[in-house]
């Protein structure tokens, strides 16, 4: 088990998954189990339109609530956007920025997640950046150089302060909803990876205290050794986070004694 000084997060990413009542449900259950994962810090990211009612749903609870992506614009004219203060508006402390879907089918570059990051900083939501490599870049040998440009392209230019209050999240793009998730010792490679790039960005110190989350196929009979890797400090879930169980039963895995 990790002595990390970080605190555990296990975030759920619903995707474009759920009608409004089931995701009442969902978080209701979240909230009725939370009592068995201790000091594990638990956000659920629905659809931005059930962003009210699973905030109604875990008020008062400590579940945090956290949206799947936003505009990088505080306001405007910019027709079916989400602005960063309406977001906080509703309940929410996280955003998920430049998941793999997100650059695959809507572009995002890596300049995109740099200024949505600096958009979510700066009215105060936490950025869970992600970053990660294709199947096609591993077998190439690609990976440590792919996650590189990533984490540097989309944190480039954010103060060590400020830098402080991110969450990255990588996850390995052929590990997103396949089933095939990374061995501990492939996702240990590249968070210590990440940690270093960091530390290039800020400092040694500031990198210490930032949460690098695994996500990719992430379940119950494959967290607990994940979270015994030294900079794995959570997760991102997708598929396992629609049943309240199997998402409790993860962030078990990270809680700490
Ligand atoms: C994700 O989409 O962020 C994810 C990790 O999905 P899954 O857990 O289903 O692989």
């Amino acid at each position: 088990m990790s002595r990390s000084p970080r605190s555990p997060l296990v975030a759920g990413n619903w995707k474009m998954n759920l009608d409004r009542a089931s995701a009442r449900h969902l978080a209701a259950a979240v909230v009725a189990g939370r009592g068995a994962v201790g000091t594990v810090e638990l956000v659920l990211c629905p659809p931005a339109v059930y962003l009210e009612t699973v905030g109604d749903a875990i008020a008062g609870s400590g579940v945090a609530l956290g949206a799947q992506n936003m505009a990088d614009k505080p306001a405007g004219a910019f027709t079916g956007e989400i602005a960063p203060p309406m977001l906080l508006d509703l309940g929410c402390r996280y955003v998920i920025l430049g998941h793999s879907e997100r650059r695959a089918l809507y572009g995002e570059t890596d300049a995109d997640v740099n200024a949505k990051t600096r958009a979510a900083l700066a009215p105060g939501l936490v950025p869970i950046v992600c970053v990660g490599e294709t199947l096609e870049e591993r077998e190439q040998g690609r990976t440590a150089d792919v996650v590189t440009t990533q984490v540097r392209g989309s944190l480039a230019g954010i103060p060590p302060a400020e830098l402080a209050r991110v969450v990255v999240a990588y996850e390995p793009v052929w590990a997103i909803g396949t089933g095939k998730v990374a061995t501990p010792a492939q996702a240990q490679e590249v968070h210590g990876l990440v940690r270093g790039l960091l530390g290039g960005l800020a400092d040694a110190s500031t990198a210490a205290g930032i949460r690098i989350l695994y996500g990719g196929s992430v379940k119950p009979d494959n967290a607990a050794a994940l979270a015994a890797q030294a900079d794995i400090d959570g997760a991102l879930v997708g598929g396992a986070s629609l049943k309240a169980d199997d998402f409790l039963a993860i962030a078990q895995a990270f809680a700490r004694d």
